[in-house]
């Protein structure tokens, strides 16, 4: 479970204690799926996580009337390592990603990956699409698998791939 339960969620997204304000912009670290060839993303990608992946993910929750912090964590959003968050935010991925497959030489691998994320969120609404803050190359995104669909060569990372704890990761909803 992570810091944030969905009844946490839907309590602090339900009223702002200081405006009243119904409107939220909500920090969610979720994952991300895309192509790469040669190394580098063919696009932005797409985004593959699912409600309770966003809601386990979101590590900050501000009004957008009054600016109040309803909820934040400084954990990491994966391991909830203490301070976790910041490391996150300001580091580059630390996972390689090979030019090609090092088993079968295939140019194009397909990446899942972390990436922050903000969404403006109206009390009683649906999510909608958030927008990545880092893409593949940029500090804060960070890959969590790398892996070949012809010859089914993966590669995972081994810490924990946001913020470097030490594994054993704790389960995801
Ligand atoms: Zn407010
Ligand atoms: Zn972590
Ligand atoms: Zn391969």
């Amino acid at each position: 479970m992570g810091e944030l339960d969905e009844a946490g969620f839907e309590r602090a997204i339900g009223a702002c204690p200081t405006c009243a304000g119904k409107t939220f912009e909500i920090a969610s670290y979720i994952d991300r799926t895309m192509q790469v060839m040669l190394g580098d993303a063919d696009n932005d990608g797409k985004w593959a996580h699912d409600g309770e992946k966003f809601v386990d993910g979101t590590y900050r929750v501000t009004c957008v009337n009054c600016k109040t912090n309803v909820f934040e964590s400084a954990a990491c959003p994966r391991c909830h390592h203490e301070g976790g968050l910041a490391t996150a935010l300001a580091t580059p991925s630390r996972l390689a990603v090979p030019k090609k497959c090092p088993k079968c030489k295939e140019l194009e691998l397909v990446l899942l990956g972390f990436a922050p994320s903000v969404v403006r969120v109206t009390s009683g609404g649906r999510v909608p699409t958030p927008t990545p803050l880092a893409l593949l190359g940029e500090d804060g995104f960070h890959v969590v698998a790398i892996a070949c669909d012809p010859c089914g060569w993966a590669v995972v990372a081994e810490t924990c791939p946001l913020c470097d704890a030490p594994p054993p990761l704790r389960a995801r909803p």
